[in-house]
């Protein structure tokens, strides 16, 4: 008999659906099946892929409130938020469709006594492995890429999302994606290392914890496949002395809450020099305090419940050790009574290393608040993190924020004066423990692609 999961709502702690999981051969079949589809997918256009594309942008559209409320009754996204979602999924399809005659095309290169041409040329079947905090965009971002590059996709989507990742594969046939271009694959983590050393398989892509990352790759390795990583991260936030306060604070309090705080480009730490910091933090904790959770299918909810009740208690245990070691809990902090996976909005003062808050990424509606010296102290202590994927700076003078932007800050991207959130144009990443590669783009199209020289004499 075949092994289910049952989906759990966060919100309330009672199942959604069932799932019959694909045993061990099916999935390899999946490969097989993957890898014949890709012998004829690398020989279409990028016209008709990019067709294709726009169709799926266009269905996604169309189908927006459904999807809205699968994700937020799948892991608790407040449901004004999940549009915001799907409208970046449908931009992501759009840009691909129009940029990849560009990003693909073949480039000449003049050479001593002949030419060349570099071209990109699709590899084969590419393996996702994804998480549950945006069950859509997660998958879109580089299963399109890819689809639009000529490779072919798998995706191993994080269980408690798996009614997204069947949505996802029924509307990409809908819109005349060719049989097993993408296939949905329902199978646990155990049942991944047989697909990565299968010979069809090219290349894996994983975003989710260090912890995850590091066993994927590793057997990506030594099996000779190229992974990219998308990792977590403890995202810096650095409010100057010419900072707009009254803007910083608002900014880094939604930023922080945003997506239930579950975000891996979401600030995290928010260092802040001494000369303004008594104002920021009375402000920020203001707008903090403001902030409260309730149910996420309500459109005023601006913090819905953490994704499963194993990742809450981990949060709480984060927050308790950071306290045990010195760290003030100015609110919050506590696990409410009642049904669902709830955490509240959470502000902790005299964040220190050695502390969980400082050191390790907490995945939840909880800021951490350091008070430095100086710019100096402040750049320091943004780059004293093993993580380095996104940051923000608060300063009225851009020059001196794109300044530390370029050549101090040790992060695959930086906002300045603004949250991070994806843009389908630019590329995505991070650096150290938040892993390496890039989405996006022509970085994210050219990913797995064979970049080949063809010499003319
Ligand atoms: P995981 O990293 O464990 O899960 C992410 C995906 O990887 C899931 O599909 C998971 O499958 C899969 N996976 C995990 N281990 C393996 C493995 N050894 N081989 C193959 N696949 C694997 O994240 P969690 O959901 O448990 O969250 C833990 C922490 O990770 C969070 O608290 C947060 O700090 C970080 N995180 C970061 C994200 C980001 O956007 N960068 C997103 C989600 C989490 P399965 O669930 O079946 O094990």
């Amino acid at each position: 008999m075949a092994k289910t999961h049952q989906t759990i709502n966060p919100a309330t702690g009672e199942p959604i659906a069932t799932y019959e999981m694909l045993s061990d051969e099916q999935a390899l079949q999946a490969v097989r099946d993957s890898h014949q589809a890709f012998l004829e997918w690398r020989k279409t256009s990028l016209e008709e892929r990019g067709h294709i594309l726009r169709e799926i942008a266009r269905r996604l559209r169309a189908n927006k409130e459904e999807y809205v409320a699968l994700m937020t009754r799948e892991m608790g996204k407040p449901i004004a938020q999940g549009g915001g979602e799907i409208e970046l999924c449908a931009a992501i399809c759009e840009y691909s469709a129009d940029n990849a005659g560009k990003e693909l095309a073949d480039e000449e290169r003049e050479l001593q006594g002949g030419r060349a041409l570099v071209s990109y040329q699709p590899t084969g079947v590419i393996l996702g492995i994804q998480p549950w905090n945006f069950p859509f965009y997660q998958v879109i971002r580089y299963s399109i890429a890819n689809i639009m590059a000529g490779n072919t996709v798998l995706l191993k989507h994080a269980p408690n999302v798996w009614g997204s990742a069947v949505a996802i594969e029924k509307l990409f046939c809908a819109a005349g994606l060719p049989d097993n271009v993408f296939r949905n694959l329902l199978i646990d983590a155990d049942q991944v290392n047989p697909l990565i050393e299968h010979e069809y398989v090219r290349g894996v892509t994983l975003t989710g914890s260090p912890r995850a990352g590091s066993a994927v790759a590793a057997k990506a390795g030594e099996c000779l496949k190229k992974s990219v990583l998308e990792l977590g991260s403890n995202d810096a936030f650095l409010v100057l002395d010419d900072a707009d306060i009254d803007q910083a604070a608002e900014i880094c309090a939604q930023g922080r809450i945003y997506n239930n705080g579950q975000t891996c480009v979401a600030a995290k730490r928010f260092i802040v020099v001494d000369s303004v910091y008594q104002q920021f933090r009375d402000k920020f904790v203001e707008k903090m305090r403001q902030i409260e959770y309730g149910d996420p299918t309500d459109a005023n909810t601006q913090l819905g419940p953490i994704a499963r009740e194993d990742l809450r208690d981990t949060l709480h245990d984060l927050v308790k050790r950071s306290v045990d070691a010195g760290a003030t809990c100015v609110f919050g902090g506590e696990i409410p009574d009642g049904p669902g996976y709830f955490y509240p909005s959470t502000v902790l003062e005299d964040v220190k290393p050695g502390m969980p808050a400082y050191d390790e990424e907490l995945f939840g509606p909880v800021a951490s608040l350091i008070r430095v010296k100086d710019e100096a102290e402040a750049i320091r202590v943004a780059n004293d993190s093993r993580y380095g994927l996104g940051g923000g700076i608060f300063s009225r003078d851009e020059k001196r924020a794109v300044d530390i932007a370029r050549n101090l800050f040790d992060t695959g991207m930086v906002n300045v004066n603004g949250y991070n959130i994806a843009q389908p144009q630019l590329p995505f990443g991070g650096v150290k423990d938040s892993g390496y590669g890039r989405e996006h783009g022509g970085f994210g199209m050219k990913e797995f692609v064979n970049v080949k020289s063809v010499m003319i004499a």
